[in-house]
């Protein structure tokens, strides 16, 4: 026995007790040695019989489960590198979004600082301007701050209650906060607002970061375009009784046929300094929203992006509890 079994191993104690209980059968997961030592696992099953004389024989049947155990041990570890591995993406991705989204409004707090130092500095220093230009850094620097929050809110599961958001005005106020952006390239924006009600429940702060990648991204896409050409349409539309459309329509390079049904996986770029995150970004937003968000290229050049959303009817208010505006 010494040489099947291992040492301090209470094998053939249990084994012992279990005749000694006038058990029936004995079945136990045993690690025993090979005739060559080699240690292995074994479910051991013994036929044993209450009648105590005849014990002298008893059967005996051993199946060799090294290799599902281990196979078991493998797939517990693999479970735990998953796991880890998976939490490890989900910072990656969390610190990407918060990297690329954060980027644009601390740039133009930045630049709206430097501003406000340059009309205090100047030999007549305009009060009114520092002014306004501090008001904007204001405005840029809470806009930082409202987006690391709402991404911080995000991770912990905590998804702020939609409100009554209206998309026109949202859109208005997106061009504004990218007025850096649209005068240093020079892009004229024509917005066509439809008459209709355009009032979604939406997270205000998730409905700006779609607007705004969009908008950026389009261009992007015009700087090669030629300065007449360069010219960005925001229209708004109804698409049936209670959806709404926003299509942001560029004169840019359009899209690439192969690269059209990757544009909106994660890291997805065409771009030396992209990131390839905010389209990703924008349709995981859009579909929480119970939208969608759809890409193609125009038929006279330039790249059309389609974001359709559910309107907020005065009854869903009223089923939700918020009032309608
Ligand atoms: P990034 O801008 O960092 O590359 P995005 O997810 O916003 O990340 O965009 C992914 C890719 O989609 C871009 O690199 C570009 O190739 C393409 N793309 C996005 N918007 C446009 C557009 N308006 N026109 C042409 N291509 C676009």
């Amino acid at each position: 026995m010494r040489r099947f079994i291992p040492t301090n191993v209470d094998t053939f104690l249990s084994l012992i007790f279990a005749v000694e209980d006038s058990a029936e059968r004995y079945e136990k997961e045993l690690h025993l040695l090979t005739r060559d030592g080699k240690p292995v696992t074994v479910l051991f099953i013994a036929a044993l019989t209450t009648d105590r004389d005849a014990l002298d024989r008893v059967a005996c049947a051993m199946i060799d489960v090294t290799e599902r155990e281990q196979a078991k041990e493998a797939l517990l570890a693999a479970q735990v590198q998953l796991a880890r591995a998976g939490r490890v993406a989900t910072v990656g991705a969390v610190s990407a979004t918060i990297a690329h989204e954060v980027n644009q409004p601390i740039g133009a707090a930045v630049m709206f600082a430097q501003a406000c130092i340059r009309w205090l500095k100047s030999e007549t220093p305009d009060i009114q301007a520092a002014h306004n230009a501090a008001e904007k850094v204001v405005q840029h620097s809470m806009r930082a701050s409202q987006i690391i929050q709402r991404t911080r809110e995000q991770i912990k599961g905590n998804q702020p209650r939609p409100e009554p958001v209206d998309l026109k005005e949202l859109i208005l106020e997106v061009v504004g906060l990218l007025e850096r952006e649209v005068a240093s390239s020079a892009t004229r924006i024509k917005s066509i607002f439809a008459e209709l009600d355009h009032v979604v429940l939406a997270n205000r702060v998730e409905m700006q970061q779609v607007v705004a990648n969009l908008v950026t991204n389009a261009i992007h896409a015009m700087n090669e375009t030629s300065l007449e050409r360069r010219e960005l349409k925001l229209v708004t539309d109804q698409v049936s009784e209670e959806t709404i459309r926003l299509t942001v329509r560029d004169n840019g390079t359009g899209i690439r046929q192969d690269n059209l049904a990757k544009l909106f996986d994660p890291f997805f770029t065409t771009k030396s300094e992209g990131m390839g995150v905010g389209l990703s970004i924008c349709k995981t937003i859009v579909e929480a929203h119970g939208g969608s968000l759809a890409a193609r290229n125009h038929p006279d050049g330039g790249a059309v992006f389609e974001m359709i959303l559910p309107q907020a009817m005065t009854s869903s208010h009223e089923a939700s509890g918020i009032p309608a505006v």
